[in-house]
């Protein structure tokens, strides 16, 4: 069996003394093993990134900028093979996959513009003959850890601006699709970036609690399922770290009964059902406001048959499988525990017959369905969407504010008014009007709110250069010495 290793100190490493399989979610079949990293391997990798961290942070801003100039163009060149490790680790289709690298490439674009962003201030004569500036420096090592779904995308987010703010970084990938980070990591070395600044370690809980308790990590950024985020920003804060902890999500779409039936059909179909609702942006919740609850329904039902469920790598596949077995049998079981709960299962994906051993599962469309259902309470991270019906605007901005996530939501309406209060009132940290998936360019930061982000720091874009620096701030004077003297008081700009 192939086995996937560390990258350490630009260098693959690793004894498979503990490993874990590493499936193709479209056949069902083990394709290759991941070690698993020992205390000692981690602690190597943090060593290694320490080594790097002066020569790095010694390196001319300009120098930094070219490894991302030429790190961005290996990307798009080598797109389809990184895209190829994406489908056959996770299974989302190619096209998808692709789509993922290239959003994470506007993290390498705006790390590239680094010259600018690690720009300080200075302030003249803020006393007599005295200056003061700030300079953005470094925090040191960071810590990356990351999700399965989104094996490109997420990791740039958080290693592009990490490195271009000169930090060095050990990078913990999923232990179920490593082999992108592994990639990414290549791709940087063939870019320029010296040995040792970008560390992989692939493994399981071990891995990231020798990250967390490390005294050499100074900050870690963390993207993963809510409990998870929550144990790692309290282990890492009180080890005195800096942490950002991204979790889990609801992702609510209200659609108001003046809203275009058809394009909000569109949307809710392609934003619950795109990469099998494996997204922590895809919409789950659909807020039918009014009397437009029982078209939309079948607007939405009405697409769902059409749909091409089948291997990534398919061109006619418009959506793959899930992650795991058992996690597409976790997915499964809320459709067929929704009925009981009183639900309207409008489609049943859990019947849909598929002639391989993948872990595939159809689409499902729940209607009625009430905030006390597990169905609209867990984050169900699958094709499964569930209609809340109310009877007003007021109603659906309460439903949403009450829930214990924040991180995407949506409006559907022709009404700039309505569109306008929705942004004023609405507790989510990302939102889109018209638009199902607002995921922020990356020249903003993306973040949640509530339970969708534990820390202060959304993840890249301005946020990420304030998160992976310290500043400092310089106060100067060059006196004439013929002026100085002894004063024992506080020192007064007045
Ligand atoms: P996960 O929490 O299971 O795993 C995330 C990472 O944490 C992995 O690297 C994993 O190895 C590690 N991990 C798992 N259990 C751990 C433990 N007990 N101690 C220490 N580390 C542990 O998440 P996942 O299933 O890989 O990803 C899906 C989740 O991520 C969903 O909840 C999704 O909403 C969320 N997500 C959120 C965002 C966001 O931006 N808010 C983005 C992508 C994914």
């Amino acid at each position: 069996m192939a086995l996937v290793q560390h990258f350490i100190n630009g260098v693959e490493t690793g004894e498979p003394e503990r490993t874990g399989p590493v499936f193709n979610p479209a056949t069902g079949t083990r394709q290759h093993d991941v070690v698993y990293a020992s205390v000692a391997d981690v602690e190597q990798a943090i060593a290694a990134a320490k080594a790097a961290l002066p020569a790095w942070r010694a390196t001319s801003l300009i120098k930094r900028a070219d490894v991302f100039f030429r790190l961005r163009h290996l990307l798009r060149e080598r797109t389809p093979e990184l895209a190829a490790i994406v489908t056959s680790e996770h299974g989302k289709v190619l096209s998808d996959a692709a789509g993922e690298i290239s959003r994470g490439l506007e993290n390498v674009e705006f790390a590239s513009g680094l010259v600018h962003l690690l720009k300080g201030e200075r302030s003249e004569q803020v006393s007599r003959g005295v200056d003061v500036h700030s300079v953005k420096q470094p925090v040191g090592v960071v810590g990356a850890i990351t999700p399965f779904n989104f094996p490109v995308m997420v990791p740039l987010w958080m290693v592009a601006s990490a490195i271009a703010c000169g930090n060095t970084v050990v990078l913990k990938p999923s232990e179920k699709d490593p082999s992108a980070s592994l990639f990414l990591a290549k791709l940087f070395q063939e870019a320029g970036l010296p040995d040792g600044v970008l560390n992989v370690v692939n493994g399981d809980k071990l891995a990231v609690d020798t990250i967390l308790d490390s005294p050499d990590v100074a900050a870690v950024s963390f993207v993963g399922s809510t409990p998870i985020a929550q144990s790692i920003y309290r282990r890492a804060s009180d080890n005195g770290k800096r942490v950002q902890a991204l979790g889990g999500a609801k992702n609510h779409m209200v659609v108001m009964p003046d809203a275009d039936i058809d394009a909000a059909a569109d949307a809710a179909v392609s934003a619950a059902y795109g990469s099998a609702g494996e997204r922590c942006m895809a919409v789950s919740v659909l807020v039918a406001v009014g009397d437009v609850a029982d078209d939309l329904v079948e607007a939405v039902r009405s697409r769902m048959g059409t749909l091409v469920i089948g291997d990534g790598t398919d061109s006619a596949s418009e959506m793959g499988p899930l992650i795991t077995r058992e996690h597409r049998d976790k997915v499964a079981s809320y459709v067929t525990g929704a009925a009981a709960e009183g639900a309207s299962v409008i489609v049943d994906g859990t019947e849909k017959q598929f002639d391989n051993d993948g872990f595939f599962v159809g689409v499902s469309l729940l209607d009625h369905v009430t905030t006390e259902m597990k169905a609209y309470q867990d984050e169900i991270f699958g094709p499964v969407l569930s209609v809340v019906r109310v009877d007003s605007y007021e109603a659906a901005v309460a439903l949403i504010n009450a829930n214990r996530f924040g991180n995407g939501v949506a409006i559907f309406t022709r009404d700039g008014g309505t569109a306008r209060q929705f942004e004023f009132e609405v507790e989510v940290g990302m939102v889109g009007v018209n638009v199902p998936i607002p995921v922020p360019v990356g020249a903003y930061s993306f973040g949640g709110w509530k339970d969708s982000l534990f820390g202060d720091s959304h993840i890249y874009g301005p946020e990420s250069v304030h998160f992976y620096t310290r500043t400092k701030v310089v106060t100067t004077r060059w006196p004439d010495p013929s002026e100085s003297q002894v004063d024992l008081g506080f020192p007064s700009n007045h």
